[in-house]
């Protein structure tokens, strides 16, 4: 079969010790999945229950692969997360059955254009433009849960140029991996190669041409993105 324009590739994360990639199929973005975050962002993180967002595929960006400092904005945020990848199809997933559908787990930026997500918040309108525009979602190797098993502690950090920004415990989401699996696909059936990116804890800020951002989840990788002009 021949399309009529240029087909877009298969989006590929490495696998670590595999010759094998993981094909990413969706991007699913958990908001506000962090108490101390859900408060510095002027929310009540104890009345709200998880609500999603997605990226394109394609905003995929490869571990150490720069990202252009984005069109459309002044205010480049980073969100450090953990992402969760999935391994097999399920719908209406019950929590206590919800690792058995993780192939994996990954380090990804939330990359977000925050001046523009602010004024969709302040409108009523989709936060898309602030959230899913390309190079928007950096993303280490996917570590699998058969050799690391499912990490629920350990910390989660990002640096910029060196210095801390961002520091908390993946055991502080609010919605953890299981729970926020269960809610999830009580929406969409989730599919092999879909991530999930869990929600960033507290201390998101600016980032600028020129400065690198270093990421890291406990056991789960170490991603580093540097922001070109
Ligand atoms: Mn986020």
């Amino acid at each position: 079969m021949t399309h009529a324009v240029t087909a877009p590739p298969v989006v590929t994360l490495p696998v670590e010790g595999s010759e094998d990639t993981f094909p990413v199929r969706r991007i699913w973005c958990v908001g506000r999945n962090y108490a101390a975050h859900a408060r510095e962002m002027g929310s009540d993180p104890d009345r709200e229950p998880p609500f999603f967002f997605q990226k394109p595929t394609d905003a995929i960006v490869q571990n150490g692969d720069p990202i252009p400092y984005p069109p459309g904005t002044g205010n480049l945020h980073y969100e450090i997360e953990l992402v969760v990848a999935i391994g097999k199809a399920g719908l209406k997933i019950p929590a206590v059955e919800a690792l058995d559908y993780v192939f994996g787990y990954a380090v990804g930026l939330d990359m977000t254009r925050r001046d523009l997500q602010n004024a969709a918040k302040e409108t009523g309108r989709p936060w898309e433009m602030g959230k899913a525009f390309d190079y928007s979602a950096p993303c280490t190797a996917i570590r699998p849960a058969s050799v690391i098993g499912h990490p629920d502690r350990g910390a989660i950090w990002l640096k910029v140029d060196g210095e801390t920004r961002q520091e908390s415990d993946i055991n502080h989401l609010i919605w953890d991996v299981p729970e926020t699996i269960a809610h999830l696909s009580e929406l969409v059936e989730l599919q092999p190669g879909d991530l999930i990116y869990t929600g960033t804890p507290e201390g998101v800020g600016p980032v600028v041409a020129g400065e690198v951002m270093e990421g890291h989840v406990d056991g789960v990788g170490d991603l580093t993105t540097p922001v070109t002009g």
